[in-house]
């Protein structure tokens, strides 16, 4: 956390909120009384965090502070304000995130055997905007899982590619932030999140409108950065199985849903899912997962497994209930010149400062720029140019100090690879692709099921990732369910995420005067049992243009709408009860299950996909089944928009696999 600086102070007094450090101090005693003789952060130094939030990180929360400074002025008062609990978890995010801090809850962001040789940063060469060519053979747009892996297989076929992406190329530092990474519930702007004010969504909620910033929970952020998703996920590696692809056919199509079979089959990709673990690499020991074949095991042996892991892996024994070592994609030993993992307990959200976790950013794009393709960040794909009726081009825009430059890029082909919000979001402002009206539909991320179980002794040993059993009995066979999905220990949590687990749980009261004891007691005993559950789509839960706001470059922005259907939330309240009995089993002596998705929001988020399905009626789906845009045979999807369903497990192995396979379409391999 940085330490209080004057120049914050000053900036606060001369805004228009009125709020001096002095009602900011207040305002942090009311919630954090200061404990004398520890060596906890003071109220001085929360103080400083909350200014350095309301003018660096979100000076659209000043008012809001201020108010709350005006109104409230007991612990009483604040704790009865309709904003007291928000203001109490962004100073107890502020405070679990001080390295202060973590000693108390017996926390530590190294590794248990230390970190080996630093590995440097290797950022990939880029050809900044104003230095690219008039014409490539073709425009790859956004770097994340299907345009990375996309890239490598088309610039070594003899093309002149161009990749194109929003987001730079954040370091090992800069990813290593607590509180300013996509896994944090602080609600501040990270490293791959896009220019927060200037990138804007509207979200409608029960439909009320509101404008949303990237670090918000409704803007279904996932990252923005070269490597997309992969340069900070999870890595969890999974395959969807044979019935994940005919979901119809299995279950029949709920009222209300928009439930459809895949145009390809699981035999379809299957190759491709070989191809993306070995090239990609992955570990893990899937061999029981009795909802999928496969023709070769994974490249490299599961990591060790952590405490709780060992005791969930008994407790699923007793049960009945078979267990898989889950599918990373991350080194779990020394492979293709990137470094085994070190076992840290920052995996999820951050970068790997050592490498070992495979992004497309360490891999294929790398690869792809080695075999001629151009690489331009921080520069947006504003519009496909279309000439009497033909994509025939790509427009640029890109923001460089303070001043908006503009360019257009002739070419062959567009292969669109912007996530599943944004892809569809340029289809619709380039009005390609839209005849049919199903741009954007179908929005889905991945509603949570899960539960956490505090035992009687300490279950965290900080061994990374974290995930390390899983269970896929319950993909499919749920009795009275459609659908279902695997469960799973979660990532290790820093700090300030075992505080927002435990108070969203109802296990700890954010305003009790001996929080920082209970948390000390409760963080190292604490373990999360979580799953996605797969959603049975709806053509209501869309991306759409919002006619009033504007981005940077002004054009229309994203607005996400609809709802997750009443069949998803039952399989949710299901998985979660498995997950639960998990925990109990394994010996927790309290659980808690996860809150249930509320009605009325589409879910999105990381996990996003969907918004261009594939098909074979183009009045259905927006591409056929090899991600050509219908009615544009030089425009092909291959990112996760084009998910029909999304599992019952991660998607991006499904992503990776996906592109592999309409690379080697486009290139004849
Ligand atoms: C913290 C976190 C944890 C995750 N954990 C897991 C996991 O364990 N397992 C799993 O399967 N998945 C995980 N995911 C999700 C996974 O990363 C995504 O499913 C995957 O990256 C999606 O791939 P994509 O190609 O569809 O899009 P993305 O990876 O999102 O890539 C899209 C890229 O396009 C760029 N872009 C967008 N618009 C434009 C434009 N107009 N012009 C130029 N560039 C543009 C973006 O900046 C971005 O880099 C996680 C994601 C996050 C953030
Ligand atoms: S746990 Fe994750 S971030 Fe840490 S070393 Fe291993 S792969 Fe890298």
């Amino acid at each position: 956390m940085n330490e209080f600086d004057r120049s914050e102070f000053s900036e606060l007094e001369r805004g228009t909120s009125g709020l001096s450090m002095a009602d900011l101090r207040l305002l942090v005693e009311l919630v954090i009384p200061a404990r004398a003789g520890t060596a906890d952060p003071e109220p001085a130094e929360l103080a400083g965090f909350l200014a350095g939030v309301l003018t660096r990180d979100r000076p659209d929360w000043a008012d809001r502070v201020a108010r709350l400074a005006s109104e409230a002025d007991t612990a009483y008062g604040l704790r009865q304000h309709p904003d007291g609990d928000w203001l109490a978890d962004l100073l107890w995010s502020g405070y679990y995130a001080s390295p202060r801090s973590w000693p108390s809850v017996s926390w530590h962001p190294d590794p248990v055997g230390g970190w080996g040789d630093p590995v440097a940063d290797a950022p990939i060469p880029v050809t900044p905007p104003s230095g690219l060519a008039g014409y490539y053979d073709t425009v790859i747009v956004g770097t994340g899982a299907g345009g990375g892996a996309a890239s490598e297989i088309l610039a070594a076929s003899g093309r002149r590619v161009l990749i194109v992406e929003l987001g730079g190329q954040p370091d090992h530092a800069a990813t290593s932030d607590p509180l300013r990474n996509p896994r944090a519930t602080a609600g501040l702007p990270g490293p791959t999140d896009p220019a927060t004010a200037g990138r804007p969504r509207v979200s409608e909620h029960s439909g009320q409108l509101r404008v949303v910033l990237p670090p918000d929970g409704p803007y279904g952020n996932n990252a923005f950065a070269v490597g997309g998703g992969t340069r900070v996920y999870g890595a969890q590696a999974w395959r969807f199985g044979p019935d994940d692809f005919t979901m119809a056919t299995r279950y029949g199509v709920p009222d209300g849903s928009d439930l459809a079979d895949w145009p390809i089959g699981y035999a379809d990709l299957e190759p491709f899912y070989e191809a993306a673990e070995h090239r990609f690499g992955v570990s893990g020991d899937v061999a029981c997962d009795p909802w999928v074949s496969r023709s070769g095991p994974l490249p490299m042996p599961p990591l060790p497994r952590t405490r709780s892991g060992d005791l969930l892996a008994a407790a699923a024994a007793r049960l009945g209930w078979g267990t898989v070592a889950p599918p990373l994609l991350l080194n779990s030993v020394d492979r293709d010149g990137r470094r085994a993992c070190v076992r840290c307990p920052r995996c999820v959200g951050f970068g790997c400062p050592v490498e070992a976790k495979a992004g497309t950013h360490n891999t294929a794009l790398p690869a792809a720029v080695a075999h001629g393709a151009t690489l331009c960040t921080g520069t947006t794909v504003e519009r496909l140019v279309v000439e009497n009726g033909r994509v025939t081009g790509v427009a640029l825009a890109a923001e460089r100090d303070g001043r908006i430059w503009r360019g257009t890029v002739g070419t062959g082909e567009v292969v669109l690879a912007a996530g599943a919000i944004e892809t569809a979001r340029l289809l619709l402002l380039s009005d390609v692709g839209t005849v049919h009206g199903q741009v954007g539909r179908r929005l889905q991320g991945h509603v949570y099921s899960g539960a956490l179980g505090v035992f009687a002794e300490p279950v965290q040993d900080l061994a990374g990732p974290g995930v390390s059993v899983g269970t896929c009995d319950f993909r499919h066979g749920n009795d009275g369910f459609i659908g279902g999905g695997m469960l799973a220990d979660d990532f290790v949590p820093t700090p300030q995420l075992s505080y927002a687990y435990l108070t969203g749980a109802g296990l700890l009261d954010r305003f009790a005067g001996d929080l920082p004891a209970q948390m000390a007691s409760l963080a190292p005993r604490m373990l999360r049992v979580v799953g996605p559950i797969q959603e049975v789509t709806s053509a209501q839960s869309r991306v759409s243009l919002d006619p009033a706001v504007t981005d940077r470059f002004g054009n229309a922005v994203a607005r996400l709408s609809g709802s997750i259907h009443e069949e998803d939330r039952r399989i949710q309240r299901r998985q979660s009860e498995r997950a639960a009995e998990w925990l109990a089993e394994a010996g927790a002596v309290r659980v808690a299950v996860a809150a249930e998705f509320p009605p009325g929001v589409p879910s999105s988020g990381m996990h996003q996909a969907g918004t261009c399905r594939m098909g074979t009626d183009p009045s259905r789906s927006v591409t056929d089944p090899w991600g050509r845009v219908w009615g544009h045979d030089n425009v092909r999807v291959v990112d996760g928009s084009l998910h029909v369903t999304n599992g019952g497990v991660n998607p991006v192995l499904t992503i990776l696999a996906g592109a592999l396979r309409i690379a080697a379409d486009m290139t004849g391999r």
